[in-house]
């Protein structure tokens, strides 16, 4: 039985022409098993082979360039291709092959959850429906739905309030679509070879703190008449902030692929603002923690987790924390809980690893309700706007109705 075994072995190394393939040398054949096959994902991220690395970054140039062309270049009259939605489209295409390859549960549920958000909200309505979402102040251009980073849009406001409600978990967690494009897309980044840790790279996360001081420069520019100035200097904020987005995702080899949530996004600031002084926080129970340091090894935003709870007394409340739920979900001890606005009307809660990972049993029919329910909303977001800018009237109209519906003095433009 055993020389059977061996002989297969052998086999196997045997090409068509009959000629022996020389054994694997022990370095090639060790390294070979560190790999990651690419058929899977895990909270503790791994090696993958450089094509994977390639692809990834082949990827992420193709997605600067559509939105170079879309910008600059106007070449080929901006097909889907390479235009500014191609980065939808690639997110899409990754998201389908990193959702059947991710084994933790609750991500591949938040992934679910990213991509179809991307593809419906950020894609399909702006592209095939587009229409003005209602807003106050004085802006320069028309802000088409969803207009997320202009101040005074009703989607920014809704935002703003999940957001102290909930945690930045809600934007930046499930519905980015640069956290898309880096979660699915940039996964091979994700290891320990990539990501900056440690005390210097902790500390550079403030570098952040700059860009959102240009960002409350454009948010006066944003709310006031058009003029020069204001032109101006917003031209300036969308080139700090598009350029390095982009730049940032080329750069993922050496910055790990969340560099620009860790250390640019001036929205992310915003956000984490909002996490700091809102409802939302992780909290950490010293007394079951066994300190082994998963928590930390798995979060890509490099936060000290355990380490803050320690030491801010069982609150692990930082602007960083984007909500992903794998330190919870990986914490073997379940160390580690959520906290929102939940807490209010249900103080005995627990948001803990059991708790995160039963929400993502498909046995449950209260799962099944769930995802039934997001289904339902996207498409009628999706048949919402289509309705709406096919049947309603023109674009125009929304403003003065849904402010005439809600009572309030919402003005169009
Ligand atoms: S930090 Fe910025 S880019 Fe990153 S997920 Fe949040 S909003 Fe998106
Ligand atoms: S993963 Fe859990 S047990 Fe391990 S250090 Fe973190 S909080 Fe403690
Ligand atoms: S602290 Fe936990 S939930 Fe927050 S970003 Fe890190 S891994 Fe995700």
């Amino acid at each position: 039985m055993a020389n059977e075994a061996i002989r297969r072995a052998e086999e196997r190394f045997v090409p068509r022409f009959g000629r022996r393939d020389p054994p694997p040398r022990p370095a090639m054949a060790a390294r070979a098993q560190r790999l990651m096959p690419v058929a899977q994902q895990r909270s503790l991220a791994g090696r993958y082979a450089w094509w994977v690395k390639a692809l990834s970054l082949t990827a992420f140039a193709w997605a600067f360039l559509g939105w170079l062309n879309d910008a600059w270049l106007f070449q080929f009259d901006n097909p889907l291709w390479l235009n500014r939605y191609t980065e939808y489209v690639i997110i899409l295409a990754f998201g389908v092959w990193r959702i059947t390859a991710e084994k933790n549960p609750y991500t591949r549920r938040r992934l679910m959850i990213l991509v179809g958000n991307v593809a419906v909200l950020w894609w399909l309505i702006p592209w095939a429906f587009p229409f003005i979402e209602p807003h106050i102040g004085y802006l320069a251009g028309l802000p088409a739905f969803p207009s997320l980073h202009t101040p005074g849009t009703l989607t920014f406001l809704l935002v703003l309030g999940a957001v102290f409600l909930f945690g930045r978990r809600v934007i930046c967690g499930w519905n980015c679509p640069c956290v898309a494009v880096r979660e699915v897309v940039g996964f091979p980044f994700r290891h320990a070879d990539h990501v900056p840790r440690g005390q210097w790279a902790w500390r550079l996360r403030h570098l952040k703190w700059i860009w959102f001081a240009l960002y409350l420069g454009a948010m006066w520019a944003m709310t006031r008449p058009s003029n020069n100035l204001t032109a101006g200097y917003l031209g300036f904020f969308a080139m700090v902030v598009v350029l390095p987005y982009f730049v940032t995702m080329l750069l993922s080899p050496w910055i790990g692929n969340r560099g620009y949530c860790r250390y640019l996004c001036p929205y992310g600031a915003t956000f984490g603002l909002l996490n700091k002084v809102g409802m939302f926080r992780i909290d950490y129970h010293a007394e079951s923690c066994i300190q082994c340091g998963k928590c930390e090894k798995v979060c890509d935003m490099g936060i000290p987790v355990w380490e803050m709870g320690a030491a801010h007394g069982g609150k692990v409340d930082t602007t960083e924390c984007m909500g992903c739920g794998r330190c919870i979900t990986e914490c073997p001890s379940q160390s580690l809980t959520f906290r929102d606005v939940r807490h209010l009307p249900w103080p005995t809660l627990r948001q803990d690893r059991d708790h995160l990972l039963r929400r993502t049993d498909w046995k449950l029919p209260s799962t099944r309700w769930r995802a039934a329910g997001f289904a339902l909303a996207l498409s009628a977001a999706l048949g919402g706007a289509a309705y709406y800018a096919t049947q309603v009237g023109t674009l125009g109209e929304l403003p003065s109705r849904l402010g005439a519906l809600c009572g309030l003095p919402i003005s169009s433009w």
